[in-house]
């Protein structure tokens, strides 16, 4: 399990970015955020400080 961030939402602020605690979280070369699943422990932090709430969770 791991985070997903929703690109049609993500409006590219960049405050999960520096906000997950295991750096698992980059830009793509459409300036939206990607998680890396390898890395991502779920911890929801990226979702708590998103403003548009693109981060969830997946199965
Ligand atoms: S859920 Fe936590 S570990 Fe996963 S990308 Fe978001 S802030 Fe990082
Ligand atoms: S906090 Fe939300 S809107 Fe900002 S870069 Fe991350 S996912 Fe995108």
């Amino acid at each position: 399990m791991a985070y997903v961030i929703d690109k049609n939402v993500c409006i590219g602020c960049g405050a999960c970015v520096g906000a997950c605690p295991v750096a698992a979280i980059s830009a793509s070369e459409d300036g939206k955020m990607v998680i890396d699943k390898e890395k991502c422990i779920s911890c929801g932090t990226c979702y708590a400080v998103c403003p548009v709430g693109a981060p969830s969770s997946e199965e």
